[in-house]
């Protein structure tokens, strides 16, 4: 309401086309005027006495004409007028305020800018000095007051004019750059929307308009969390109001890449990758956020293509697999094979075992990177575990002539999966083993600390560089140093251990020296009582 008075009030003062509260403000002055005038027991004579029928005569056909419709030169003949008034009440022996001329200048500045200075200064000249000269006779002081009144409406008249243009330059200025961002803002091809700090939306560009329509096909209201087609990163789940983008956004949250699906259809729906920065005042109050919206649908669809293939591939793989080393067994148990065919044999077998463990590992990949590492948890002695992949990889540790030392208690029980837990044993313990050259040492320690049962596996191998370590949990990466030494491996181990720690809730870090040797440490939250293990031991293996 208040906004809305404020509005009505400027456009009536500001905007040309409308001079009804100008005239108010002049009839009200000329009015006092007089009335002072008669209140200081001055006698009016014929020209004031005209001007003061001739003011509210002035006002009420103002208040009649339809401005809106009315031509230019009607408002301009009404301002002359006025200053036609402003003479007309000087014409007395005693003068009269000619510095009344001073409201029409100022409309005629504001208006027609520089054109209404020269029409004010003529008009002022024709209608007020002029006649007040000849009515007075030029008198020194009637000649200082004519040309006073002259000189300061014309220069208020330039004044106002000049401020006006500049104002209209300034915000010719401001809209063109408006218009420059808003042209930059469209030709990005990522959706970007601007929140206040009451969540509602300032601007959106084109990009995301077309977001919006898939994913509020019934319109938006301008709030942030509306809910609407809006899924999860399974493009099943919808998004609760809580996990919307923009209402995180207006909680102060700042994120990257939250993936979300927009659209019901399956053909048309898009999937975006949102990021939120917030806007913060000076004195740290949440000021507003902006949402960065990037277009990732291609990129999830060839990632799903790849991901179907990687699977069928590496399933119809581990079929003949199965077969040649059935059959490699089979042939294997005879008695009459000559040494030279079983130690061939041997070698089949071995790079059978190889390839079967590859194809598990990138069938696993696949179904890690499809969010599908299914835990069959149970209560599982994780010291017995340990000790079966140590047990294990005894072969490996004599034929590299290192020293296998580990500290692990009789029994250490937690809720589980065994299968997989077993697998980030020995990926840890294999990898120690295999990157750490002969006369090296490997070491294995299995506690319960703060409540978490911690897994370390230290080597003193080749290590891993500063740069590398960030990398070794992505998939496929391997470090210069291991490929050139040319030390099998595929980079998949480390990425799936790191998948089944974290679908255990854990968390699994490495410390490394490059030359020296590297520190792998597994945490998991223990959800069985501490008192239902037994009490930890002192090192009970030394391999
Ligand atoms: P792979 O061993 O099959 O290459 P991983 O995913 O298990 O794959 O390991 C990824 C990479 O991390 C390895 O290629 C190696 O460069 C590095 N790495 C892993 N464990 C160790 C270790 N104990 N010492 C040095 N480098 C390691």
């Amino acid at each position: 309401m208040r906004r809305r008075l404020r509005e009505e009030f400027r456009r009536l003062w500001l905007e040309p086309s409308d001079p009804r509260l100008l005239q108010l403000g002049f009839s009200l002055l000329f009015l006092l005027d007089m009335g002072l005038r008669v209140a200081g027991e001055v006698e009016l004579h014929t020209g004031p006495m005209i001007g003061l029928v001739l003011v509210p005569v002035a006002w009420v056909v103002t208040l009649t004409v339809p401005w809106t419709r009315t031509p230019e030169w009607c408002r301009v003949a009404l301002l002359v007028f006025d200053i036609g008034l402003v003479g007309l009440s000087r014409l007395d022996p005693v003068g009269g305020s000619g510095l009344l001329v001073v409201i029409p200048a100022l409309w005629l500045g504001l208006v027609y800018g520089v054109r209404g200075a020269a029409i004010t200064g003529v008009s002022t000249v024709l209608l007020v000095m002029v006649p007040g000269l000849i009515y007075l006779g030029p008198t020194g002081m009637t000649i200082s007051r004519s040309v006073t009144a002259t000189v300061v409406a014309v220069t208020v008249a330039l004044a106002i004019a000049n401020v006006i243009q500049r104002v209209r330059g300034g915000q010719e200025l401001i809209e063109l750059q408006r218009r420059v961002g808003e042209a930059i803002l469209d030709t990005v091809d990522v959706g970007l929307v601007l929140l206040d700090g009451n969540g509602r939306y300032l601007t959106m560009n084109r990009r995301h308009h077309d977001f919006m329509r898939l994913a509020f096909p019934a319109g938006h209201s301008g709030q942030a969390g509306q809910l609407g087609d809006v899924f999860h990163e399974d493009g099943e789940t919808f998004v609760e109001h809580e996990d919307m983008p923009t209402y995180r956004a207006t909680q102060g949250e700042e994120f990257d890449d939250q993936l979300i699906w927009v659209g019901s259809d399956a053909l048309t729906r898009r999937a975006l990758s949102v990021s939120s920065r917030v806007v913060r005042e000076e004195s740290g109050k949440f000021a507003g956020a902006a949402l960065a919206y990037k277009d990732v649908t291609d990129f999830m669809r060839a990632l799903e293509v790849k991901e179907e293939f990687v699977a069928s591939v590496s399933h119809e793989l581990r079929t003949p697999l199965t077969s040649i080393n059935g059959f490699t067994s089979l042939i294997l148990e005879r008695d009459d094979l000559p040494d030279e065919v079983r130690h061939q044999l041997g070698v089949v077998q071995r790079n059978v075992g190889r390839l079967d463990r590859l194809v598990a590992d990138l069938l696993q990949t696949a179904q890690v990177e499809r969010g599908l590492v299914h835990l069959e948890r149970e209560r599982t002695d994780i010291a017995a575990l340990v000790r079966q992949s140590l047990e294990a990889a005894r072969p490996a540790v004599e034929a590299a002539g290192l020293t296998l030392v580990s500290r692990v208690p009789n029994r250490l029980v937690a809720m589980v999966d065994p299968q997989r837990f077993a697998q980030v044993i020995d990926n840890l313990v294999s990898n120690a083993v295999k990157y750490t050259p002969s006369g090296g040492r490997v070491e294995v320690d299995l506690s319960v600390t703060h409540e978490r049962v911690e897994l370390v596996v230290i080597d003193t191998g080749i290590g891993i560089s500063v740069r590398d370590r960030n990398h070794v949990f992505s998939r496929f990466f391997r470090t210069r140093h291991a490929a050139q030494r040319s030390i099998q491996g595929i980079g998949l181990g480390l990425s799936i251990t790191k998948a089944i720690v974290d679908s255990h809730g854990g968390r699994i870090e490495v410390e490394s020296e490059e030359g020296r040797g590297s520190t792998f440490r597994v945490r998991l939250p223990l959800d069985v009582p501490v008192d239902q293990n037994l009490p930890d031991a002192e090192p009970v293996a030394a391999l």
